[in-house]
């Protein structure tokens, strides 16, 4: 007799390999016996994996794993009774995993009445990998697997979808953006969860543009690489003690991250927690702001809402490193600009560099910026020379923007602007200031005029001048100077006045507003 349709007829055993085979499933691990050898024959007759292994434990960790890493469940298959018992230890592992997995047990023989078990597949492959993925158990009787059917009147569920993506209600995304934006050391907690939602290139975004530091979990590690410079993985302790404002991705406070509490962690600190099941959210601790959703669409989300906050430093340099050309010459000066700008912007060549030097000299910046382009002319056509300025020290030279146009060296000037010496004050805060009295008398000094359109000063003499305001503009603008190899090009770039470097105890946690 044969199994296999042919003739018009197919098993129990045949309907459940097809019907995990629609599903997509891949694997199959497990140890047969009675009632379930059968499955696994045809799970392979059509071309699933078979992986027969020595204990169902170990089959159904591996199961687990492969639903891990694939996204779909694996399948681990047991006889029933002391074979599901022994499937308990990986099921469990598997829940507390939150790792899809389907397990399935053949059990004693039943009635025909109960055949409408075989509807249960879909729905454990659903609820394996929507929501907080784990395991499934599906029971399957003895007379099921060997009972033939006509093979016209069993019908196959449709492959079931991915999970729906969810993201997180918009006000707690803004929330979020303003705790991290006024955390004095920032700290992003990176878990499995992050890996199995493969949000890996939205994180280091986020890593990279806020300058973030960040911490794997054990299976957190590699979403961003361990050698990457924002990883405190050598400080964990430190890192965790000092931070006063954790991020959460897919990781929970558990054991293994000390349940949040003091006093491996600052009583204070505020923890915002990015997890797909709303159980976990509040677990142990009392969070500054949950964000419910998908991992990946929340991370673009946060990405998102950081566009339409005024930039800082490190955002501007996020940007202007992403198109600097290797073998550029970055002249730089400036207080803030010089420092952080120093720390983001890469080189990769012997002499090109150039800044305020041993005498922390404020105006040296666009005649060094002039020698370069002229050296570089000469000796190393099409090399660019990029000039990144603060705002006042860009007024001590500003002039010789006169003689980079009356020579057309096709110099890119930045001017990070944020109204002021260190810092300064926006518009209206300048406005409400002047009501005291007289400028020299109340203004504080360090302030500078705000909304200074320093790229007129290019203009006036037929260079090209950009007033940017948006990491798209600034993006935009950059490409097209760069891509202009004919003029120069100055570009006025507006940052938050009170962004800021704060001071930090250990360098590898240093960074800025963000
Ligand atoms: P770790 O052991 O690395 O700290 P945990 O297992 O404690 O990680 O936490 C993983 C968390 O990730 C779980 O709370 C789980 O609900 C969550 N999670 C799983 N997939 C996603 C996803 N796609 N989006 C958001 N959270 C997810
Ligand atoms: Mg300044």
């Amino acid at each position: 007799e044969r199994s296999d349709g042919t003739d018009g007829q197919v098993s129990g055993a045949t309907v459940v390999a097809q019907a995990l085979k629609t599903q997509n499933v891949e694997y199959m691990f497990g140890i047969v016996g009675i009632p379930v050898t059968e499955i696994a024959v045809a799970a392979q007759q059509l071309g699933i994996r078979y992986v027969g292994m020595r204990n169902e434990q170990a089959a159904c960790y591996a199961a687990s794993a492969v639903g891990y890493l694939t996204g779909r469940p694996g399948v681990c298959l047991v006889v029933s009774g002391p074979g599901l018992v022994h499937a308990l230890g990986g099921m469990a592992n598997a829940n507390m995993n939150c790792w899809p997995l389907i397990v399935i047990g053949g059990s004693s023989e039943r009635s025909q009445e109960t055949m409408g078990a075989f509807q249960e597949f879909p729905q454990a492959v659903r609820s394996s990998i929507y929501g907080r993925p784990g395991a499934c158990y599906v029971d399957i009787p003895a007379d099921f697997v060997n009972l033939q059917v006509n093979v016209n009147s069993v019908k196959y569920t449709e492959c079931c979808m991915p999970p729906p993506v969810s993201m997180a209600e918009t006000s707690a995304v803004y929330k979020a953006a303003s705790v991290l934006r006024n955390a004095k050391q920032p700290l992003l907690i990176i878990g499995k969860g992050a890996a199995y939602a493969h949000a890996e290139e939205g994180i280091r975004k986020l890593v990279e543009r806020c300058q973030l530091p960040f911490l794997p979990t054990p299976m957190g590690k590699g979403v961003i690489p361990d050698n990457h410079p924002n990883c405190v993985a050598a400080a964990r302790s430190r890192a965790l003690q000092f931070a006063d404002v954790i991020v959460l991705f897919g990781a929970r406070l558990n054991w293994i991250l000390h349940f949040g509490l003091p006093p491996r962690y600052q009583p204070d600190v505020k923890f915002i927690q990015v997890d797909i099941c709303a159980e976990e959210l509040g677990n142990n601790v009392r969070p500054a702001v949950t964000l419910l959703g998908d991992i990946n669409a929340v991370t673009k989300q946060e990405l998102a809402s950081q566009k339409s906050l005024p930039m800082n430093y490190y955002t501007v340099f996020y940007h202007v490193q992403e198109q600097l050309p290797k073998d550029c010459i970055v002249v730089s000066e400036g207080a803030n600009t010089m420092d952080i700008g120093r720390t983001v912007l890469q080189n990769y060549l012997p002499r090109h560099r150039l800044d305020a030097g041993t005498f922390g000299t404020m105006g040296v910046g666009l005649g060094f910026a002039i020698a370069a382009a002229l050296v570089a002319k000469d000796r190393n056509p099409g090399q660019r020379v990029i000039c990144v300025e603060g705002d006042s020290a860009f007024g001590f030279s500003g002039m010789e923007v006169e003689t980079i146009c009356r020579y057309n060296l096709p110099i890119v000037l930045l001017v990070v602007n944020n109204n002021g010496i260190y810092q300064g004050f926006d518009t209206a805060t300048w406005k409400d200031i002047l009501k005291f009295g007289d400028a020299t008398a109340v203004a504080p000094p360090m302030c500078l005029l705000p909304n200074s359109h320093y790229e007129q000063v290019i203009t006036a003499f037929g260079g090209k001048g950009y007033f940017v305001q948006t990491p798209k503009e600034l993006q935009e603008s950059l490409r097209q100077s760069l891509a202009d190899t004919t003029k120069p090009s100055l570009i006025n770039i507006m940052i938050e006045p009170q962004a800021m470097r704060k001071a930090q105890d250990f360098h590898w946690l240093t960074r800025s507003n963000m």
